[in-house]
């Protein structure tokens, strides 16, 4: 058994790829912010280092502008002189409160030179108004120019070294950055490659579902769906017929009741292997649920159907081994074209039609003709209506036909028969919803409701002082049911009949189906003290040979050979040699069909012991026969 089973939870995979990937976007963010605090420090540093540069150059004008008023006394520059002073003042003080802690002492000694600059410079300017030039020429060269100076070289020197710093902060912010651009494009790499790598197992893990949803897990064949859509592909690629097979096992069920489910489990595993070694290549085999198989017959050629299911049916002549277990199994297969346009389920029902038809008439393979849908259906309607009535038990009913001596007036048994009143079409014949109930294991529900209810009414008959012997039809696959001889026990035991007042009717196709089998069940149910009798005697094809080892009580000659046995001698020599044959063999011989008193006068020469037949009565109501049995058998022989 091919079993598969998901190797990871879809939910933890998603859980454990969402975190890498919370994670990796949380270093992408830490990287930003960095990036960004770097951008933000660097920005200061350079408004600081342009406030340097521009105390440096008010430093410089203002310097410049002493020198021009002593070389122009009356020019504009005496009245900016104070002006531009104040500005360097105001330039130089900032960049005291600015700098870094090591040039804050030079810094802060560069702003007092510039703060005592002010009087001397107020000095000079009074000295050029009253034009005392020499008296301001000593104030500039002694005082201003030596402050000058060393505020100049002061200012430089910590220009310089925080320019260098500033450098060097740009240079590792510039290093910082590309590795934080380099951290993010592999972070972004990371994060895809996650991204695809869940892709990927997400869609590794679908098709893992898909495959499981498309799998019949017992027998690891495509499914019913899946099958539906392989059909409907092949019809979509316009491939040459493509044809669906559909195969049931017959008897599945009696083997899983008689053996158990793992049994039957093992069964099916074994079935789909012979089935899927049977086709070729290119063609799917599927279990599409229970005991039905389908082979979908890519591009096939015409006929190829039919040769395959000769194929299977030779396959499963060999036996299941199945651990300690043999088992007998055949096929029933149907076979449908499917048309471009057509819905591919509806292929499979078609071919499912095909399949219980030649389920039905036990022909093996059918292919399905498109004429014969309403037959196909009709059949399968009724079996519907069976299974409803069987589950209602109110449309089915037994009736009783009488069986005399021949040439006596003793009423010797009754024929149970079933009648179904269907709640619309009315009366239905056994002759046609019988071979429907056979095609399924429904059968086995009828036969065991007839047997139980012609018990009951004989165990009527029995308490009214009149015991009639009861015979009842048992279908081929219900006298093939392993249950079956215990189950006629347990009904007599529980109607309180005694063995010797049941008959089961059997026909020759049940004992030529399985003979060892139908031998086997016919003596324990003798041992019961039940009769047996071989049903529609001469329609079959059992041989003398057969005859002669079957445990029977009687033979039935059927009706098509009674009826006419007057007007063709052929049908008269078969009747009377199975008159002869069931005597020598010891058998009780009743002749059914018998319509006038000429061929029952015939019957009585010919030696034939019982009658039936609707000369002497037809198949009527229990109450009916109760009151026909109190009163002796009246003959008209006017006929
Ligand atoms: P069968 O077992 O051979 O039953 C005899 C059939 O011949 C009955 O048909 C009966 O009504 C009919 N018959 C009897 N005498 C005459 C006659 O003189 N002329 C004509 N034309 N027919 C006569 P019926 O009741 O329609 O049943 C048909 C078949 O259906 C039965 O054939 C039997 O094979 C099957 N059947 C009926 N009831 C049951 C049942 O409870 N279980 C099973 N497994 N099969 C049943
Ligand atoms: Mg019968
Ligand atoms: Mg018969």
């Amino acid at each position: 058994m091919r079993s598969q089973r998901p190797r990871r939870s879809p939910r933890a995979m998603a859980v454990t790829f969402g975190l890498i990937l919370a994670l990796l976007s949380g270093l992408a963010v830490l990287g930003s912010w960095r990036q960004s605090a770097l951008v933000r420090q660097l920005t200061a540093d350079a408004d600081k280092i342009d406030a340097y540069q521009e105390a440096i150059y008010l430093s410089q004008r203002e310097m410049e502008m002493v020198q021009a008023v002593l070389n122009d006394p009356n020019g504009a520059e005496r009245d900016e002189l104070l002006t531009l002073h104040d500005r360097t003042r105001t330039s130089i003080e900032r960049l005291a409160a600015t700098v870094a802690d090591e040039h804050r002492g030079p810094a802060e000694v560069i702003a007092r030179r510039e703060a005592d600059l002010e009087p001397i410079i107020r000095t000079y300017i009074a000295q050029i108004s009253r034009n005392d030039l020499d008296a301001a020429y000593d104030t500039l060269e002694e005082d201003i120019e030596l402050n000058q100076d060393a505020i100049a070289a002061n200012l430089r020197i910590i220009v310089t070294a925080e320019s260098t710093e500033y450098q060097q902060a740009r240079t590792a912010a510039e290093n910082d950055s590309r590795t934080l651009l380099w951290g993010t494009v592999a972070i972004f790499l990371l994060g895809l490659a996650v991204l695809t790598l869940y892709g990927l197992s997400a869609r590794a893990h679908r098709r893992q579902i898909d495959h499981l949803a498309a799998t019949d897990t017992l027998t690891g064949l495509p499914n019913r769906a899946a099958f539906v859509a392989a059909v409907g592909a092949a019809q979509d690629r316009r491939e040459e017929s493509p044809t669906v097979v559909a195969v049931n096992l017959d008897g599945f069920r009696d083997v899983n009741d008689r053996f158990g489910h793992r049994v039957g489990d093992l069964l099916l595993i074994e079935a789909g292997r012979r089935i899927a070694a049977s086709v070729r290549e290119e063609d799917i085999v599927s279990r599409l649920g229970g005991d039905d198989f389908a082979i979908l017959l890519a591009d096939a050629v015409p006929g190829l159907d039919e040769t395959l299911a000769t194929r299977l049916h030779e396959l499963f002549l060999t036996p299941f081994a199945l651990g300690d277990v043999s088992v007998d199994l055949e096929v029933s297969i149907g076979s449908a074209v499917a048309q471009p346009e057509q819905d591919p389920s509806a292929v499979l029902v078609h071919a499912d039609l095909a399949l219980h038809d030649a389920k039905q008439n036990r022909s093996g393979f059918r292919r399905f003709d498109p004429a014969e849908i309403q037959g196909y259906a009709a059949r399968l309607t009724m079996l519907g209506d069976l299974r409803r009535a069987l589950e209602h038990g109110d449309q089915l009913a037994l009736h009783y036909q009488p069986k005399y001596a021949l040439g006596g007036t003793a009423m010797t048994g009754v024929e149970a028969l079933a009648r179904w009143t269907h709640p619309t079409r009315g009366a239905v014949s056994p002759n046609e919803f019988v071979p429907v109930l056979e095609t399924t294991s429904l059968i086995h529900e009828f036969t065991y409701w007839a047997l139980r209810t012609a018990l009951r009414q004989a165990r009527e008959w029995l308490d009214a002082g009149r015991p009639l012997p009861v015979s009842v039809n048992i279908s081929t696959r219900t006298l093939l049911d392993p249950g079956f001889p215990d189950r006629v026990a347990g009904e007599l035991v529980s109607a309180g009949v005694p063995g010797h007042l049941l008959c089961i009717e059997i026909t020759e196709y049940t004992v030529m189906s399985d003979p060892d089998t139908a031998v086997r069940v016919l003596r324990r149910i003798r041992e019961l003290g039940v009769k047996t009798s071989l049903d529609d005697y001469g329609t079959g094809y059992s041989s003398m040979a057969y005859l002669k080892t079957l445990p029977l009580d009687e033979l039935k000659i059927d009706r098509a050979f009674v009826s006419d046995m007057i007007a063709d001698p052929g049908s008269l020599a078969l009747v009377e040699s199975a008159v002869t044959l069931g005597h020598k063999l010891g058998l009780t011989v009743v002749a059914e069909g018998i319509e006038d008193v000429a061929t029952a006068d015939a019957l009585t020469t010919i030696g034939c012991d019982i009658a039936q037949g609707y000369h002497y009565a037809r198949p009527m109501p229990a109450d009916e026969v109760t009151r026909l049995s109190a009163a002796p058998l009246v003959m008209d022989r006017g006929a």
